[in-house]
């Protein structure tokens, strides 16, 4: 594999750990977790290993400030925040205000650097957003049908003012952020003697897939490590024939740019979109079980957004007997539990 510009601060390897208590729920298949939510960098999450190859492009590139978007609550801004923060570079974060209920109060606070657009910015900064604005984050916001244009509009001005600027992509997935993944499933395959897998490799992988570049990474780091086992993305927020056919591209674009001849099919990228529920950040009953469940029984925290979702789809498969009896599956913990201490989430989890 050709070797890409890296800086390494991520704690790695992450852990792998067995859940058997969760396990013994469901009277089958054996169940473990890989601890990607502890990758550092600022409460850490699967965006802390696409940042080593993200700053790493960014610093070669000269750039001065790093520019990305995402939801209110991404945890992918956070982390990029702290990685900016981290290296040296200035940080714009587009944030869209879709996701988030907010109340508008009859003074609502000002606009962040566009007074003149009339937005319902959230009233209170809460967990992720908060610790945006604490890593001295400039905040810009947008409206769902404006993001596209304000982001380039956004990075126009910052090359304009000479702030060089280098755009992340939403959720660092492009090829250079999902070759992050390749590296993480030769990692978990290298580890797996000197964890609690002993020496087993799980037959899934079940994961939260979004933006996608997760679960591009995996399949190709499969594909390159002849990995046997199945890749299962948990659609976020994407009718499963949009995501698979994005995971099938940027697993393609990542192989070309580590020099690797692969040829992946979309048919064979394993994406489940039963779990949608009410959109993107809505929390649901099933969401709210699943990380109660792993909470009580292993004393895992989960995140409302992403392994909240996840894990409510592993455990209705679970349920539904999706799996064989002698299966080990491994979930793949991707972060975010910060924002199970923002508005509304905190007031709905218990
Ligand atoms: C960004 C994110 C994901 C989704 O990863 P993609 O690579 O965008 O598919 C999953 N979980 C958490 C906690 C995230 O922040």
């Amino acid at each position: 594999m050709k070797q890409l510009p890296r800086i390494r601060f991520a704690q790695l390897p992450t852990a792998v750990e067995a859940l058997p208590r969760l396990s013994a729920q469901f009277g089958g298949p054996q169940l473990f977790v890989k601890r990607d939510d502890q990758t550092g960098l600022a409460f850490g999450g699967n965006k802390s290993r696409k940042l080593e190859f993200l700053v790493a492009e960014a610093q070669a590139n000269g750039a001065r400030t790093l520019i990305t978007a995402g939801a209110v609550q991404s945890n992918h801004c956070r982390q990029t925040a702290a990685a900016a923060a981290r290296f040296g570079f200035d940080c714009i974060l587009l944030l869209t205000t879709t996701g988030v209920k907010t109340k508008l109060p009859a003074s609502s606070p000002p606009h962040e650097e566009d007074p003149g657009l009339s937005l319902r910015t959230p009233e209170s900064y809460t967990s992720n957003l908060m610790l945006d604005k604490l890593l001295g984050a400039e905040i810009v916001w947008t409206e769902t049908n404006r993001r596209e244009e304000k982001l380039q509009e956004t990075f126009n001005h910052a090359w304009q003012a000479g702030r060089r600027p280098y755009l992340i992509p939403y959720g660092g997935s492009n090829p250079v952020g999902a070759s992050a993944y390749v590296y993480a499933l030769i990692e978990l395959l290298k580890q797996s003697h000197e964890t609690v897998l002993e020496g087993l490799i799980p037959d899934w992988i079940v994961i939260p897939s979004s933006s996608g570049g997760t679960q591009a990474g995996l399949v190709l780091g499969a594909h390159i490590s002849g990995y046997r086992g199945r890749v299962l993305g948990i659609s976020i927020d994407e009718p499963a024939h949009v995501l698979k056919e994005r995971v099938a591209k940027l697993a393609m674009s990542t192989a070309e740019l580590l020099g690797e001849r692969v040829s992946i099919d979309v048919e064979n990228i394993l994406v489940n979109d039963d779990y949608l529920g009410g959109g993107y950040g809505v929390m649901g009953e099933s969401e709210k079980r699943a990380i109660q469940m792993f909470a009580r029984l292993e004393g895992l925290l989960l995140d409302p957004v992403y392994t909240g979702r996840a894990s409510a789809g592993l455990i209705d498969l679970l349920e539904r007997n999706y799996f064989n009896r002698s299966d080990t599956i491994l979930f793949w913990h991707t972060g975010g539990t910060p924002a199970l201490f923002a508005d509304p989430y905190q007031a709905m989890i218990l």
